[in-house]
């Protein structure tokens, strides 16, 4: 072979410069939608509207990569910034026609953050930035609208001194005491002086004196001067976006939306664009479809003459953008496709073009500027989860998508949400009505007042229920909202923060109620001439905006009436090859379950038949016998109650399988705890109360989980489990001569080693068949065992050979696996999740690496030696979508859940189907 040899040649290529700026406008950008993480979601999306031709005001994007360097390297940016910013600010200023600066003709920038994914008001946003002494007078001269300048000045000191000098400066102050909140109060108290009801009426006068007592609350509030120099404003601002990736509520939410903390964010300078003109101007926020209900309608508010801060911050209330949103409240106000039809036509096939484009519903952000119509923004729009699921349905039955696509964009979570209680209407009806507001978030909720973010954390986390009530909320509330069982504010309309951030958590939330009037300092409401306090019950109707008083009756959801829910869920049973049932131990769990989807019962555990008031004597009296003979004939009053159990559950699952387990727990679980109890079975027994005292405390266990319990009793107390087949198989023999179909699975917990499993399947089957023959008829049953031991897991080869199937018990097999007792971790595994030790619960959630691969193992040797062996999982795990997952991937057959949990796993398994599926 012939060898080429290299020659030591020296390349000249220069080393390649980074790129840290990518420009977007006049039609064309740098980047595109597909760059998100490069350019964050508000970057990325610009630079694709800008390549699809929609007006977007020109401006640049500096890359997520800048905010992970400026952190690793002391907060410092790289060198290549500073020339890349400076020359996308020369385009933008030749694309406008203004400099930055330029005490003629000045331009000026917004600069806003931008994430991977959407934060929604999480960082930081400074508008205005350029305008300082020098330049004021010649954009007054520019636009001819002194008060137009004045008013745009006065937003930057409030932004500019709240985000930059304070916020991004660590400052902390106490509640009500920050720069802004002061800022505000000079502004309230100057228009109540004057007599004013909105901040339209200012003077300019006015304006200019309040900028010029702005100026000295903040040099007075934050010790120094507010810079008068553009380019310090606009690095000043650029560095706040940046610090406000680590601010307290930015890594709060990162922290419950699990989105990671190094993705960093990008910053959007874009220059300005204002809708606060004048009459002919206006600005708006809007939703291609309904966000609350998910109808295809356009939906949003504008103001005129306002800028965006105001329709979002909740200051004004912002009027209906077409006639088609107007509601009885918002009637009278004037919508955008009356007061400026053609603009709204232009928007309108905006709002079509964009929702082709991006095949999903969009949240946008729009300015008209004397006239003239910008796009600011445009990002996939949060909904809560029946709009989630009418979008969906809707989107593909247009052709918009794939019904796959459908059910893979539905969340799990957003079924669940559909699965949330409402307000009764019989309690509704009588019930004293507070106040109305606009319903941003539907359901119903019951709580306590709070006033406070901290006070809901705190109260809810003693297990009280809260619901936070605020004048309006803002980023900083983000814990205590979270933690509330609903949201009520006083201002604010449907794109309010609020509003946002309640709907994309599927939260019953209220906004705008303007009738309340709240007095933080005595923790009061006063709302139609009614006080409440502090801790006072109250009931929302999020649904319809409705705020009661007192405790009302929630109804649980009704999903079967959704006609868009129906249509996903067939799809996605189409779609799922992974089967559910549920885990049930009365007739009326398992018939909820199957209205729910459940395809059988995956477990049900028969000790909770046993503490059934009629039935506990009997349990304690088989439990504390001395002798086989009076444990039998404790075991005899209750073989008819177990065998009438049974024949209820039977019937309610008409045919379909039904796993029985047989007892499980430790015995003392159901011992008498009280002298008194012990007295009066003593009696009943006839034994002396001492010797039952004693018995009862030879009973007792160090450790309980992993003592006496299981097959372990099957196999000490074989006429225990042989009374409970005898029940389950008269039960099945009568049905089958009543030509009811049965399949009974009978399931042996907690084994180890084959010997225990091959000499509880020996007693079962000979009781099995024993009845069987005594009644002539063909029953067709099935003997098998929990997986839910390690050594389980490692032989379970052996096991297989005499099991007919395994369903794996993960809540034992987490516990045993990880050496944690389920019922004291709750002491420590919450520290250990806040803390990052672990990033979840494993009991909540498989533990896929360490449960999950011994799972992997039994599932490998089960399968190896009987091809056909049925599994399944019946721990807590098998309705968390991500763990049904994990159960779909590693090919078992069914999941077993609670019947609430089984619509959310019918949707995961059709996910989970799909996703493998795609990935193949
Ligand atoms: C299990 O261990 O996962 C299980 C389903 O059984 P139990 O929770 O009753 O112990
Ligand atoms: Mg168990």
């Amino acid at each position: 072979m012939k060898r080429v040899v290299k020659k030591n040649v020296k390349t000249s290529r220069p080393a390649k410069i980074p790129k840290y700026v990518y420009f977007f406008g006049d039609g064309k950008a740098e980047g595109n939608a597909e760059m998100k993480n490069l350019l964050g979601g508000k970057g990325a999306n610009l630079a694709e509207m800008v390549n699809l031709g929609i007006p977007v005001p020109p401006g640049f994007t500096i890359t997520t990569e800048v905010c992970t360097l400026y952190y690793k390297n002391n907060k410092k940016y790289p060198p290549e910034l500073k020339p890349q910013v400076e020359a996308a600010l020369a385009k933008v200023e030749k694309i406008m026609g203004r400099r930055f600066g330029d005490p003629n003709n000045p331009l000026l920038v917004s600069v806003r953050s931008g994430a991977r994914s959407s934060m929604p008001g999480m960082m930081e946003t400074v508008l205005n930035i350029g305008l300082t002494t020098k330049t004021i007078p010649g954009l007054i001269k520019k636009t001819n609208n002194e008060r137009f300048v004045y008013d745009a000045y006065r937003r930057l000191l409030m932004m500019y001194s709240d985000v930059v000098m304070e916020k991004a400066a660590g400052i902390e102050p106490e509640e009500g005491q920050n720069i802004r909140h002061k800022l505000e109060h000079a502004m309230d108290i100057l228009k109540k002086d004057k007599g004013y009801k909105s901040d339209t009426d200012l003077t300019v006068d006015d304006l200019k004196m309040l900028c010029e007592e702005f100026k000295i609350i903040i040099k007075h509030t934050l010790g120094k001067e507010f810079p008068d120099d553009p380019h310090e404003q606009l690095w000043g601002a650029i560095g706040a976006v940046f610090q406000s990736w680590m601010g307290k509520r930015a890594v709060s939410y990162r922290k419950i939306e699990k989105i990671p903390d190094d993705w960093g964010t990008a910053v959007n300078v874009q220059a300005m664009v204002f809708g606060n003109t004048g009459d002919n101007s206006a600005t708006g926020v809007a939703f291609t479809r309904n966000p609350a209900t998910g109808e295809n309608m356009f939906f949003g508010e504008w103001l005129p003459n306002a800028q965006g801060e105001d329709v979002v911050a909740g200051i004004r209330t912002p009027n209906p953008v077409n006639r088609a949103g107007k509601t009885e409240d918002t009637r009278h106000l004037p919508s955008l496709e009356e007061a400026m039809p053609k603009l709204y036509k232009e928007l309108l096939s905006i709002r079509n073009k964009l929702e082709r484009h991006f095949t999903d519903m969009q949240d946008i952000e729009f300015t008209i500027e004397d006239g003239r119509l910008w796009m600011l923004q445009t990002r996939t729009g949060k909904r809560n989860g029946q709009a989630a699921i009418r979008m969906a349905v809707e989107m593909a039955k247009s052709k918009l998508i794939t019904k796959e696509t459908a059910v893979l964009r539905v969340k799990p979570e957003q079924l669940d949400e559909l699965l949330h209680p409402s307000v009764a209407p019989v309690a509704e009806k009588k019930a004293t009505l507070l106040a109305k507001g606009l319903p941003a978030g539907p359901g119903g909720a019951v709580g306590r007042i709070v006033f406070t973010a901290d006070d809901a954390e705190a109260w809810a986390k003693r297990g009280e229920k809260v619901i936070l009530v605020r004048n309006e909320t803002s980023p900083e509330d983000v814990h205590g909202m979270h933690a509330a069982e609903a949201i009520l504010t006083a201002r604010g309309g449907m794109t309010s923060h609020a509003a946002l951030v309640a709907r994309g958590w599927g939260k019953c939330c209220i906004v705008g109620c303007s009738d309340l009037n709240i007095d933080l300092n005595k923790k009061e409401i006063h709302v139609n001439g009614r006080i409440l306090k502090e801790g006072d019950w109250i009931t929302l109707n999020g649904t319809a905006g409705r705020v009661y008083e007192g405790k009302l009756d929630l109804l649980p959801a009704d999903p079967e009436h959704n006609p868009w829910y129906k249509e996903l869920m067939k799809w996605a049973d189409q779609f799922r090859t992974l089967k559910v049932r549920t885990n049930a131990d009365t007739p009326e769990d398992a018939l909820t379950a199957r209205n729910f989807g459940a395809e059988g019962i995956g477990l049900c555990r028969t000790e909770h038949m046993f503490f059934a008031p009629d039935r506990i004597k009997a349990v304690r009296e088989m439990i504390l016998s001395d002798t086989t003979e009076e444990r039998k004939n404790a075991l005899k009053k209750l073989l008819p109650m177990q065998k009438g159990d049974f024949i209820g559950i039977f019937e309610a699952m008409n045919g379909l399988p039904v796993t029985i387990r047989l007892l499980d727990p430790p015995l003392h679980e159901f011992l008498p705890q009280t002298d008194e109890e012990l007295m009066t079975l003593a009696a009943e027994m006839g034994v002396s109360f001492e010797h039952l005292k004693a018995k009862n405390k030879s009973l007792h266990e160090f450790n309980p989980m992993l003592g006496h319990r299981g097959c372990r009793l099957g196999i000490t107390y074989p006429e225990i489990y042989e009374m409970q087949v005898q029940a389950i198989m008269e039960a099945a023999c009568e049905l089958v001569k009543k030509k009811v179909k049965v399949i009974p699975e009978i399931m042996i917990p907690l084994v180890a080693h084959i010997n225990e499993l091959q000499n509880m399947r020996d007693l079962v089957v000979s009781t099995a068949e024993r009845v069987i023959s005594n009644y002539k008829v063909k029953v067709n049953y099935k003997v098998g065992t929990m997986i839910e031991l390690p050594r389980a897991c490692v032989i379970a080869d052996e096991i297989a050979q005499v099991a007919d199937f395994f369903s794996f018990g993960t809540n034992d097999l987490t516990q045993t696996v990880y050496g944690l007792s389920r019922d004291d971790a709750g002491r420590f595994l919450p520290f250990y999740i806040e803390n990052g030790i672990l990033k979840e619960d494993p009991f909540i959630s498989i533990d896929q690496n360490g449960v999950g691969s011994l799972m992997k193992m039994a599932v490998e040797k089960g399968r190896k030696v009987k091809k056909d062996l049925k599994l399944g999982i019946c721990g807590e795990h098998g309705g968390d979508p991500k763990s049904v997952e994990f159960c779909h991937n590693i090919g078992l057959d069914y999941v077993s859940c609670s019947p609430y949990r089984v619509p959310i796993a019918r949707f995961a398994a059709a996910q989970s189907q799909l996703r493998s599926k795609k990935s193949k």
